[in-house]
């Protein structure tokens, strides 16, 4: 019982560029016209609130080779809330793009932003090395998703005594796991470890072989392994773990990386980018993840920016894939009965970037309506009032277990009646927990593509593609993104392998 009850403990806690000269997609150019095979790390701190923001330039750094896919220097798709773009100063032409989030574009929408309060993010962008003078253009994204500049510079390859080298990593180790072949046209993955101790290096190596075993189980990734090159890279920890701020827990680690960001004790982030991007510059890498040794369920993916997950929890599987979809391939969630830090997240009227959500503008031209069941209706009924009402007790019942439990804590009762008490909170807990998972998989529209209410923390006028997905809730029965986000994968796949 005590095993049950701290799974339910757990799962309580765990609803987890301005344009001289515009290009499109098609318009993609010879790269070695105008790049080297080299990768320039550009860092700068990002400082600001909800309503101003800025760049400040850090350093640049010298990498060797360029990962990315040569003939896909514009990224032809729009999903980040900030975008990079460089032009080539003699003819204007833009000549690279790539979008991305960052942690400080979540804390915009948090609290405290919104209050006014500041706060600085240190964040990177890879480019390819430009032959001539080229400018740096950083935009962001505003509540309608216009681009405006936010920050320029002229990079100019003749100054290499502005570039710097990597720091060395003397006491690192690349362990190769998956490779397929040139970085140019394969995914390059490298997996980080974070809160190993030197004499861990095994466990970080069964740890990184099980969690690419699980990837390449999994659709869309599954079909296309041999896209993709996979690496680890080891640098000790002092210590095992990572910080639990709520829990008064400080560790020494290698990327500080931390719970309880946002003030969400399950959400685990690296607000130390410039320590992970040091340790990354090991290996090529079009995606990064840190995976921190620790058995809390915990993580964060954002898009084109980091991974990141735990390597022993109990739901480890979901966190890994679900984490992945949002750092690779710019999903978003699709639970909306969660609590989160985001205030203001959404703008009422607006469709969001995302693939795999909609604000249904027009429910006869639906976002991902060659997938739609033509069976279905637009929206579809899943009897959501069934749904709501058991989270509801679900989520009353553990607050009231949290507040009896305390006040017969301090009431002085023996332990060994609050274990009773407790226990039958838990037996209660794991009823609604059965019931709701049931609810899921025994759904007459169970795998159905439609247009279901309830997606990105709203319960109202946002819908989801399908009932549950690994984009959805951990307790799905099985580890699907279901069609519409397998589609969505896919293309980032294809833009980071086609020839
Ligand atoms: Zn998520």
């Amino acid at each position: 019982m005590n095993l049950l009850y701290e799974l339910i403990k757990k799962l309580a806690v765990a609803l987890i560029c301005l344009l001289p000269t515009p290009a499109t997609p098609q318009n993609q150019l010879a790269f070695s016209n105008y790049f080297r095979d080299s990768t320039l790390r550009i860092d700068y701190f990002h400082s600001g609130d909800a309503e101003s923001e800025r760049i400040m330039p850090d350093q640049i750094y010298l990498q060797v080779p360029w990962a990315g896919n040569p003939r896909k220097c514009i990224q032809p798709f729009e999903l980040g809330m900030y975008k990079a773009c460089l032009y080539d100063s003699a003819s204007n032409h833009l000549i690279f793009s790539k979008e991305y989030n960052s942690i400080f574009a979540e804390y915009k929408t948090t609290g405290p932003a919104l209050k006014g309060i500041q706060q600085t993010y240190h964040e990177t962008v890879l480019i390819p090395y430009p032959k001539r003078t080229a400018m740096l253009v950083i935009e962001k994204r505003d509540r309608y998703y216009k681009l405006s500049e936010v920050y320029s510079t002229y990079i100019n390859p003749e100054k290499k005594h502005l570039f710097r080298e990597n720091l060395t990593t003397n006491d690192c180790t690349v362990i190769p796991v998956v490779n397929k072949g040139n970085p140019h046209t394969c995914v390059d993955l490298v997996i980080l470890a974070e809160g190993y101790r030197a004499s861990e290096l095994d466990s970080f190596k069964k740890d990184l072989s099980y969690f690419s075993n699980l990837l390449f189980s999994v659709e869309p990734y599954k079909s296309n392994m041999l896209k993709f090159n996979v690496n680890g890279v080891f640098c000790p920890s002092a210590e095992s773990g990572a910080d639990e701020p709520q829990q008064g827990i400080n560790r020494d680690t290698r990327m500080n990386t931390s719970f309880g960001i946002f003030g969400t004790d399950r959400y685990c982030l690296a607000t130390d980018n410039k320590s992970v991007r040091d340790v990354a510059a090991a290996v090529p890498y079009d995606a990064l993840l840190i995976m921190i040794n620790h058995n809390r369920y915990g993580g964060g993916g954002i898009y084109n920016f980091q991974t990141v997950f735990t390597s022993a929890s109990d739901w480890r599987d979901y966190v890994f894939l679900h984490e992945f979809g949002h750092g690779f391939a710019g999903l978003a969630d699709e639970y909306f009965s969660s609590s989160v830090a985001y205030q203001d997240i959404y703008t009422p009227g607006v469709e969001p970037l995302e693939p795999n959500i909609t604000a249904l503008p027009d429910p006869l031209n639906v976002k991902w309506k060659q997938f739609l069941d033509p069976e279905l209706t637009v929206p579809t009924d899943w009897n959501k009032t069934r749904y709501d009402s058991l989270q509801l007790q679900f989520s009353s019942l553990e607050k009231e277990r949290i507040m009896v439990i305390d006040s017969l804590r301090m009431a002085g009762t023996a332990d060994s009646e609050l274990e009773k008490v407790a226990n039958a909170f838990t037996k209660k807990l794991y009823d609604l927990y059965r019931e709701r998972y049931d609810f899921f998989k025994n759904h007459p529209l169970k795998d159905k593509v439609g247009v279901y209410e309830g997606a990105n923390y709203l319960s109202k006028g946002m819908y989801r593609p399908t009932l549950n997905s690994l984009m959805h809730r951990f307790d799905a029965d099985s580890l699907k993104y279901g069609p519409v986000n397998e589609h969505a994968i896919l293309n980032t796949i294809r833009y980071y392998t086609e020839e």
